[in-house]
C-alpha cells in the first residue's frame, strides 16, 4: 500500500466521506470508486445503515417496486449521495415514466 493510499484510510477513518477525502486533496472524480475499493480492502468501509439497496452485478431493484433495471439515467434519476451515483428508486416509482 502506498503511503498515499494510508493517508486516504487514515483520513476515512477518522470520519471523512469518500467525496470529501477526494474534495480535500484534490483527486480527480475516479478516485471515488478507488478510494471506497481501497476502504474496503482495508476492512473499515462503513454499512450505511438504513439505506441498504440490493444492487446487482448489472443493475439494480428499485426499492419500491422490485423491478430490476440497469444502473442508467434511462431508468434512474441522478443522486450524488447514493453509492452508484443514482437514486434508489427507479424513474417509475419516482412519478415520471
Ligand atoms: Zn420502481
Amino acid at each position: 500500500m502506498s503511503k498515499a493510499e494510508q493517508i486516504y484510510i487514515d483520513n476515512y477513518k477518522a470520519g471523512l466521506s469518500v467525496e470529501k477525502i477526494v474534495a480535500k486533496y484534490g483527486c480527480p472524480p475516479g478516485y471515488i470508486k478507488k478510494i471506497r475499493n481501497l476502504v474496503r480492502e482495508a476492512g473499515v468501509l462503513r454499512s450505511r445503515g438504513a439505506k441498504r439497496t440490493t444492487t446487482f452485478e448489472d443493475g439494480r431493484k428499485c426499492s419500491k417496486c422490485g423491478e430490476v433495471f440497469p444502473i442508467t439515467a434511462q431508468y434512474f434519476y441522478r443522486d450524488k449521495h447514493e453509492v452508484e451515483g443514482y437514486k434508489n428508486k427507479c424513474k417509475k416509482c419516482c412519478g415520471t415514466m
